[in-house]
This record gives structure tokens, C-alpha cells and sequence, in this order.
């Protein structure tokens, strides 16, 4: 009886064990394991993945930054060619994020480069630091070449007047599926930015797993407005989905010092 308990006992726990592996291995394979908060948060990130999420914690380009003390430059406006267009709202595990639907032209040119746009989606609170401080939002833009080359527009919002050109968003926000097409409506991209078109430039990285470097930084200075009401939407749907700043290693931040309007 005694045999057969201890005998159980080590069934059981090699049961354990292969579940706890086939569950990790599966975690990592799927990449969708990474969280915000505790064993599993960005202070993990690279253990959930060791290969392809290594540059989580190797990197020395990572993004957010806390945007402190930036050289002024005379940098030439980000040129965006976006229009109205009808867009995908879904809900992808970790955010909340809209992309533009049928065969989109929408494109971000920085200098030689065109950029075409792929999504918007938001952190709670912004990801970025200005000068140590957070905003309540920041909206990514997110572009991408054909040859992977990626530049994201950050948008930072505070509280005010309602926004009205952001509320097809802001009423589909919490009811969003995981299906793009689900929930359609029309988005009017450039009224969803600041008018005044400074920013805050220097190269980062995605601020989720896999952390890829590279990545072409562009921060509005001036945020949007939007209502108390609307942001507690965004709130609603997600909030504390942003990483913390990273280490800057030395890395330029520039600031467009030509103010146009
Ligand atoms: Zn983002």
C-alpha cells in the first residue's frame, strides 16, 4: 500500500513536470504568454521566449524612454498622406487597435522613406515619459516598408474638450472583438492627430515582445484632447499596458526646432 502510494506519488509528479514543460514550451511557440504585471511582465519577457525575445533585456535601443533634455534640429515634417477610410477595431489581448480595411493607401513619409500604415492601437498610461511624467494615453501609429522597416508615430492625449473625431473609435472600443471586420466604421486618420506638427525624434524599438530594434521614433509634442469620458473608455478596455521607460545608452533625442503651423 505504501509502495503503491509512493509509486503514485511519482507518476503524479512526473505528470507535473511534463505538463509545466509542454505548457512553457507552448507559451513560448505562441508568443502570446507576455503580460504587464508579475511573472510573466516585461521584467520576464525574455525568459518567455529566450531566442526571440532576448533584445527585451540585451538591447540597447529599447523603447519607451523618458524624453528628457532633447537637441534641437531643424528636421523636416513627417509628411502624411492619410485620408478617410473605413476601419477594423479589434481586440488583440493587449490592446485595443484599428487598421484600415480593403486595400489601404494611407502611407507616413520621413525624409526618402514611405512608410505605409498598418494600425493604430493605445497604452494606459502613455508609454513614453516627458521630462519624468506620464500622460493618461499614448496612440501608436504604426508603419512598416515591405522590407520591414518600421516607424511609429506616438500621440499623446490629455484631458479636455471631447474629441469628436475620435469617437467612431472611442463607442466600439469596449465592445471590439478579436475580428477586425466585426466592427467597421469610418476613421478620418489625419483628424485623429495634433495640428501642431512638431516632434520629438530617436531610434527605439517595439515596446512589446519581441522588443525588435530598428525602429524609427516619432513623438508628437503637443497631445490631443480628448474627454474624461472618452478616455475612461480606453481605461475600461485596458489599462497598465504600458512597459517602463528603458535605459537610453547613450542615444540621441532630437526635436524638430523649425515650429511651423
Ligand atoms: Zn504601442
Amino acid at each position: 500500500m505504501k509502495l503503491q502510494n509512493n509509486k503514485m506519488r511519482l507518476i503524479a509528479a512526473i505528470v507535473a513536470a511534463v505538463g509545466v514543460v509542454s505548457l512553457a514550451s507552448t507559451a513560448a511557440a505562441a508568443g502570446v504568454a507576455w503580460t504587464y504585471t508579475g511573472s510573466t511582465g516585461p521584467s520576464h519577457w525574455n525568459h518567455l521566449d529566450p531566442v526571440n525575445y532576448a533584445v527585451c533585456a540585451d538591447g540597447t535601443a529599447q523603447s519607451p524612454i523618458n524624453v528628457r533634455n532633447p537637441i534641437e534640429k531643424a528636421l523636416t515634417n513627417l509628411k502624411f498622406n492619410y485620408g478617410t477610410s473605413e476601419a477594423g477595431i479589434f481586440n488583440n489581448g493587449h490592446t485595443v487597435e484599428a487598421e484600415p480595411l480593403g486595400s489601404p493607401t494611407e502611407t507616413l513619409t520621413i525624409g526618402k522613406t514611405v512608410y505605409p500604415f498598418l494600425q493604430f492601437h493605445f497604452h494606459a498610461p502613455s508609454e513614453h515619459e516627458l521630462n519624468g511624467l506620464h500622460f493618461p494615453l499614448e496612440i501608436h501609429f504604426v508603419h512598416k516598408t515591405e522590407d520591414n522597416k518600421i516607424a511609429v508615430v506616438g500621440v499623446f492625449v490629455k484631458a479636455g474638450k471631447t474629441n469628436k473625431d475620435w469617437s467612431p473609435f472611442t463607442a466600439k472600443i469596449t465592445s471590439a472583438t478579436d475580428v477586425a471586420e466585426d466592427t467597421a466604421v469610418e476613421l478620418d486618420w489625419a483628424k485623429l492627430l495634433p495640428k501642431n506638427p512638431q516632434t520629438i525624434r530617436y531610434d527605439g524599438s517595439l515596446t512589446t515582445p519581441g522588443c525588435t530594434e530598428g525602429v524609427k521614433w516619432n513623438l508628437f509634442t503637443h497631445p490631443i484632447t480628448m474627454s474624461r469620458a472618452q478616455i475612461s473608455k480606453f481605461l475600461e478596455a485596458y489599462s497598465g499596458n504600458n512597459r517602463p521607460v528603458q535605459p537610453l545608452h547613450g542615444r540621441k533625442i532630437l526635436i524638430d526646432s523649425t515650429i511651423s503651423k
